[in-house]
């Protein structure tokens, strides 16, 4: 349930944001408490984006660099998905993402939560980005303060590094990953380097070196439903290589990954865009969030390195090879019987 925060500028920003939605039941935003209240106690001047994006534009090879192409997601594309080895040889390799994951068909089921250091943290400052082929948010917290995940199939401390998203041409198509045959309207994925790298460009390409929690999406249409509003988060970020500082209008990751009680699945894979690094532990939840087709189609105004809007950005399928898909329950009936 998430409680209406009334004469809060969040409030009206998000209402002005569903403006164009002629469907009534979606006009006023119904904002959980916890990101409702506006915090200007830390007003961050400038960003030290030491952890950025992992776009190819900030973390290409030299080969990628050179010929001033970067990949698409047209398969007419010379450097469309079928085409991305030529980017970078790693997106040929046999442990590619995204793949087909089965709910009910995972080698273990046992019970180890993640836990996400500063998930209800209120940062600094949020930076906005759009890199010519996601939107991603980069949370900044106050002092050196970092957030990080543990737990579950990782064995050290990850820290977070940013959280972008993938979607697709209408709301029925957009997610990376496939769960039980469905493919869902959106993936949010939190990207994260392990702490012992020091940082993501180091973490990238070596051994368990990234771990990446995805989140798939849901249409929901019914009032206050939608767990983000885009709207207001792209605003400002619509041109390619554009970026934005918030100060004002701030929230937590909690505000994202909504709650901590989900199941996961976990296999090793790679990262979905060029270099395609074979580095990520991949944590992928089966419990949907919510997406309204007015928010989905916000992210869909965002516009790549040609002035043309990002109407799809998902890679396809890849071939699983055998490996092995881990299941992790939130539930405890399966703790007695594994740990
Ligand atoms: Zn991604």
């Amino acid at each position: 349930m998430k409680p209406i925060v009334l004469g809060n500028i969040f409030t009206i920003l998000f209402g002005l944001s569903q403006t164009f939605d002629t469907k009534a039941n979606s006009h006023l935003w119904m904002i959980p408490s916890k990101i409702g209240r506006i915090t200007n106690k830390f007003p961050s001047t400038s960003i030290t984006d030491i952890f950025g994006d992992i776009s190819p534009v900030a973390y290409n090879e030299r080969n990628l660099r050179s010929e001033k192409e970067t990949f698409s997601y047209d398969e007419s594309d010379p450097y469309g998905p079928q085409n991305w080895g030529r980017l970078s040889e790693h997106c040929d390799g046999s442990q590619q993402s995204p793949i087909s994951l089965y709910s009910n068909d995972s080698l273990e089921i046992y019970r180890r939560p993640l836990r996400i250091q500063h998930l209800d943290t209120i940062p600094n400052s949020l930076t906005f980005r759009n890199n010519g082929h996601s939107f991603t948010i980069t949370f900044n917290y106050p002092g050196s303060r970092v957030a990080a995940v543990s737990g579950g199939p990782l064995k050290n401390s990850y820290v977070i590094s940013q959280v972008h998203w993938h979607w697709g041409m209408n709301d029925y198509d957009g997610s990376e990953h496939i769960l039980d045959f469905r493919r869902y309207s959106a993936e949010a994925h939190i990207v994260t380097y392990n702490s012992k790298y020091g940082s993501l460009t180091n973490a990238m390409n070596q051994p368990k070196g990234l771990a990446v929690l995805g989140f798939l999406y849901e249409i929901d249409n019914s009032y206050g439903a939608s767990d983000i509003p885009f709207g207001f988060l792209v605003e400002n970020v619509i041109e390619s290589g554009s970026s934005y500082v918030e100060n004002s209008h701030l929230f937590s990751l909690r505000h994202i990954i909504q709650s901590m009680e989900f199941d996961y699945l976990s296999y090793k894979g790679s990262l979905t865009t060029p270099n395609c690094f074979e580095t990520v532990t991949w944590i992928v939840s089966t419990k949907p969030l919510k997406i309204s087709s007015h928010d989905l189609a916000q992210l869909r105004r965002i516009k790549d390195e040609k002035g043309k809007p990002i109407l799809m950005n998902y890679r396809p399928i890849q071939r699983t090879n055998y490996r092995d898909v881990d299941k992790y329950c939130s539930q405890s009936q399966y703790t007695q019987k594994y740990y």
